[in-house]
């Protein structure tokens, strides 16, 4: 372990997949999924990555978890390179990064009983000796996630959704996570569901210091779960900041518009709604300059042009927006 370094470090990722066509079918484009992504995670913090649906947020994930190859950057966990780790070594990296994918239902075998589901990971990480070991592993996974304990009989069918994803969860714990990508985890649950599975989140990270990657659509639903937050926009980070800052003072029109849509939890405070133009523009031809220029409501000829960078706005928060270097353009004014 090197405590000196955050516990993942991504620089630099790019994930283009490449669009086969013609008679020999040969590349005849690229989809531009991530296209130069840099972040990293401490441990015990949560970062969540936030998005529209398209915005290469779960490709992310993906990257990480080496469910496919880059095609640049690097990622390091524990100060170790782990995007050209070889077979056997990737093994150990895969112990130590889990996932919580957002429909549990697909992701558990349904012909497996739980109580085989969270076997499967011990036995396969050499992490018991003996069947009552694994026994007893097996329950205190059961406690860890608040399942009963009888319950490891029963097949995922004959849970609710919710306690779905407690087995998934349990299934991530199972061979010693330190970082858990949550991807898209909660937002199949309903509200009540979804704030138990949250607070559950939350309390094994402060018991076992995990770092999460929480993924999600829904700047909502990290609200009260995350410390630190990165907004994505067809295949960039456009902002990162703490929690706070991000809710109380967003840099980015494109936040603005995202945060704009969160439901104010004081029914007599208004929150005024910006409503973006259009749709996401194909991440095959993403717009020239500032990606969100198509969009966003405050744009000008400089942004249709000029690509801008993701740069220091405050301490530990990153916009990239070209009105940040307008004096007092980063006081955005209302949208109309
Ligand atoms: Fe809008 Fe221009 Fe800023 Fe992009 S650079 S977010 S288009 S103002």
């Amino acid at each position: 372990m090197n405590a000196d370094r955050p516990l993942l470090e991504v620089n630099a990722l790019k994930k283009h997949f490449p669009i086969h066509g013609g008679l020999l079918g040969q590349v005849t484009a690229k989809v531009y999924a991530v296209d130069g992504v840099t972040f990293d995670i401490r441990r015990g913090e949560t970062l969540s990555l936030v998005g529209e649906s398209g915005c290469g947020k779960s490709t992310v994930g993906k990257a990480i978890l080496r469910l496919f190859s880059l095609t640049e950057g690097e990622v390091y966990l524990d100060g170790e390179r782990i995007d050209n780790m070889r077979a056997g070594k990737l093994r150990m990296m895969r112990k130590r990064v889990q996932v919580v994918f957002q429909d549990p239902f697909s992701s558990l075998n349904p012909r497996m009983r739980v109580r085989d589901i969270l076997a499967e990971p011990l036995v396969n990480f050499g992490m018991v000796h003996g069947r009552r070991d694994l026994n007893e592993k097996v329950e205190a996974l059961m406690d860890k996630v608040r399942l009963p304990r009888d319950a490891i009989n029963r097949f995922p069918h004959e849970f609710s959704g919710g306690q779905r994803q407690r087995i998934g969860i349990a299934r991530a714990l199972a061979p010693g996570a330190d970082l858990i990508i949550c991807d898209e985890a909660v937002s199949a649950l309903d509200v009540s569901v979804k704030a138990q599975i949250i607070n559950l989140l939350a309390d094994l990270q402060d018991e076992l210091g995990l770092a999460l990657l929480f993924i999600s659509h829904d700047l909502a639903t990290v609200e009260h779960l995350t410390h630190r937050v990165a907004v994505m926009y067809l295949g960039k980070i456009v902002e990162l900041t703490d929690r706070r800052t991000l809710f109380a003072e967003s840099h980015h029109p494109y936040t603005r518009a995202l945060l704009s849509a969160v439901p104010v939890p004081d029914p007599t405070a208004r929150r005024q709604r910006v409503i973006l133009k259009g749709d996401v523009p194909s991440p095959i031809n993403p717009p020239t300059g500032c990606r969100f220029h198509t969009r966003c409501p405050f744009v000008f000829d400089r942004c249709r042009v000029e690509e801008p960078l993701l740069r220091p706005v405050g301490d530990g928060h990153l916009s990239a927006c070209h009105l940040n270097q307008v004096p007092g353009g980063q006081v955005l004014p209302t949208a109309a």
